[in-house]
């Protein structure tokens, strides 16, 4: 079983996945249940060179998507988190979101540019991530958790229901597009 955990950067998926790995490791002490590994592929990216060329305009690494899918395959039981997630194979795909404003706030503290802050907040606004996710996985396989007003504890607690199967799919019930007007 192969958990994605997607969304704009922002969303608060790193934060959120690190408390749902210690979450798991939690309930796999207690029940002998499958024991999920949480892989942050931004991390694998750098780690292991992953991407094709680096623009420097933008201060970013350009992913190379079949470089990552080969690197995951095989990997059984995964959790894995990233704006690029929903890209690759998956049984279940959580895609985070929140709202444009507090989003653009939560990476300007983070330290990011205001040009990359906004960019994102727009993008938020106009679903690109949730319209991707569904256009490649299905309505079906889609969790859509809004993280605007709740703790990283509750984004982790409902994440941890995507991954005992006590939550069902769902999509389009964030709409942001108020911000653009
Ligand atoms: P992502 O991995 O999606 O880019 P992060 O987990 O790095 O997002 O979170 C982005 C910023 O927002 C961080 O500074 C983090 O502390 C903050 N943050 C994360 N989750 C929440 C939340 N649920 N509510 C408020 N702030 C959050």
């Amino acid at each position: 079983m192969r958990i994605a955990v997607t969304g704009t950067p922002g969303t608060g998926k790193t934060t959120a996945t690190e408390r749902l790995a210690s979450k798991l490791e939690e309930r796999d002490a207690a029940e002998s249940s499958a024991d999920f590994d949480v892989i942050h592929l931004n991390t694998v990216l750098e780690d292991e060179a992953l991407y094709t060329e680096v623009d420097a305009d933008r201060q970013s690494k350009v992913a190379d998507l079949d470089a990552l899918a080969a690197w995951l395959e095989g990997r059984e039981d995964t959790i894995v988190e990233s704006h690029l997630a929903h890209h690759f194979d998956a049984d279940r795909v959580a895609v985070l979101r929140c709202a444009p404003e507090p989003l653009e706030k939560r990476l300007l503290e983070r330290g990011e540019t205001e040009a990359k802050a906004a960019e994102n907040a727009e993008s938020e606004a106009l679903d690109v991530i949730l319209a991707e996710a569904v256009d490649e996985h299905g309505l079906e396989s889609i969790y859509e958790i809004d993280t605007t007003d709740r703790t990283p504890d509750a984004v982790a607690a409902e994440l941890a229901a995507v991954v005992t199967g006590d939550r069902e799919p769902s999509a389009g019930d964030a709409d942001f597009v108020g911000y653009l007007t």
